[in-house]
């Protein structure tokens, strides 16, 4: 197989309760080349939540403060709480040869498009309004206010699809799966992606 140079960075958004988490985890599981990043938050642990493996929960204070200390390659204030990637993960994760999966919200994903252009970005829709509030729903994880604001965001957040570079429509799960399969698949084979210098060194001299 023909090595590649470097860790490829996929951005993975949508409207909370769309199914990334459910996407991104079913990938991880069958994909070994790929990280995910663990995020900080200062959102309380849903129950089955684990620390630092969903997230790792801090408070708000100790959060401003790895802000401030440039701890985040990007953050954002999502549906009241703190989300940030934190730069010292995502390092050592590509510096291994991995590729990293973010699963992030779009302001998070403007960051890291300006940070690292040749990442890939993916928009996860819900087949319809109507399913997307049984999945918030059926999560049970939110209070009714929370989830009302999490689907008013969520058509705010749909009107950015078209700055990502793909987009899956999370109906029947599989396909989304398979969807999200070929994406990274194909973008790993990208002609750029490829080491130029494995193909010198092996075959021009
Ligand atoms: P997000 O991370 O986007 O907020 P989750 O992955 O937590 O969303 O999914 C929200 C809910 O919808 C969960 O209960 C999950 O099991 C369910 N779900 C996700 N994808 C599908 C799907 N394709 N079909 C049916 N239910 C789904
Ligand atoms: P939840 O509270 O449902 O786990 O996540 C709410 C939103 O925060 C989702 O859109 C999720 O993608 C986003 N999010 C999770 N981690 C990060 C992060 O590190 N940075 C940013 N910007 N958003 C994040």
């Amino acid at each position: 197989m023909t090595k590649r140079s470097k860790g490829t960075l996929f951005v993975i958004s949508a409207p909370s309760g769309a199914g990334k988490t459910t996407l991104c985890r079913h990938i991880a599981a069958v994909d070994k080349r790929l990280r995910e990043s663990v995020s900080y938050t200062s959102r309380q642990p849903r129950k089955g939540e684990r620390n630092n493996r969903d997230y790792t929960f801090v408070g708000t204070d100790e959060f401003r403060k790895m802000a401030a200390g440039g701890e985040f390659v990007e953050w954002a204030e999502v549906h009241g709480n703190l989300y940030g990637t934190s730069r010292k993960r995502l390092k050592d994760i590509l510096a291994k040869g991995f590729d990293v999966l973010l699963d992030i919200d779009i302001q998070g994903a403007a960051q890291i498009r300006k940070a690292f252009p040749a990442g890939v970005s993916i928009f996860v829709m819900p087949p319809s309004r109507g399913v997307l509030r049984r999945r918030l729903e059926g999560r049970g994880a939110n209070t009714k206010a929370d989830m009302e604001r999490r689907l008013k965001n969520a058509v705010r957040e749909m009107k950015n699809y078209k700055k990502y570079d793909y987009v899956i429509v999370n109906d029947v799960l599989n396909d989304a799966v398979s969807g999200l399969r070929a994406i990274i698949a194909s973008e790993r084979l990208r002609t750029a992606r490829v080491d130029g210098a494995w193909i010198r060194d092996n075959f021009f001299c």
